[in-house]
């Protein structure tokens, strides 16, 4: 059998809900477990991508979307990466939003109860995506969530990448598609809100195993007592 491929998970969504924005895993460290992926960075600065290997920041300070990519040494607080292996192959030949995608998508799936790895390259009629605001411990996820700054772009070329995660693992990810966006000319990205694709090529990749990491020296976490029902209300609201 080939080599198990393995969902390496940094921190559970759920933490993050409840205020833990410190980053205690390095950019260098998470890119040692896959090539395809998505996350947040210390103080929930923005939206990471990891795309064919490389990291970016997209944020959208000062009213407008940057995307920067970052070193190696920076921290983040909650990421998830697989090395993305495609093991369905499909072109998108013509226009479908967002969710007709995800269906199409879902169609190949054997079963709804393992993760997947998406990877999305195409044209894309509009981009709606969202940036979380970097923000002090202890705000609460829910009212960060309310005031992020969000963006559309028009005709647009770019990748998406991400995570399918089942709904048994709500709360420790979201269940459903966590998908982030960076355009061809790394420009703009973020978190993918909803989009019409105009054509592209769409990869899904299998996940074997969850790996799922704690950040096991932070006090913090460590002694957090987290309300586990809104929590998972956090993460249905938020996310
Ligand atoms: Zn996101």
């Amino acid at each position: 059998m080939a080599e198990a491929i393995k969902l390496f998970q940094y921190n559970t969504l759920g933490a993050l809900m409840a205020g833990l924005y410190g980053g205690s895993l390095t950019i260098g460290e998470l890119l040692e477990h896959g090539d395809l992926g998505i996350g947040t960075l210390d103080s929930i600065d923005g939206e990471l991508i990891i795309l064919d290997g490389k990291a970016y920041q997209a944020k959208g300070s000062d009213g407008k979307p940057e995307v920067v990519e970052v070193s190696n040494d920076v921290k983040v607080p909650y990421a998830a990466v697989v090395p993305h292996q495609a093991e369905v192959i499909f072109r998108q030949r013509f226009e479908m939003s967002d969710k007709e995608l995800e269906e199409r998508i879902e169609s190949y799936y054997d079963g709804v109860n393992l993760f997947r790895s998406i990877k999305i390259k195409g044209s894309f009629k509009n981009m709606h995506v969202r940036m979380i605001p970097r923000s002090a411990p202890d705000t609460k996820f829910a009212d960060v969530a309310t005031r992020q700054p969000e963006y559309t772009m028009e005709n647009v070329s770019g990748t998406i990448v991400g995570i399918w995660t089942p709904e048994m693992f709500h709360g420790v990810s979201v269940a459903g598609y966590h998908l982030h966006f960076i355009s061809d000319d790394h420009t703009f990205g973020g978190h993918v809100m909803d989009f019409i694709i105009e054509e592209g090529l769409v990869e899904v990749g299998p996940v074997d195993q969850l790996d799922q990491r704690f950040p096991v020296q932070d006090r913090q976490y460590l002694f957090a007592k987290f309300n586990v029902d809104e929590m998972r209300e956090d993460i249905t609201k938020s996310e």
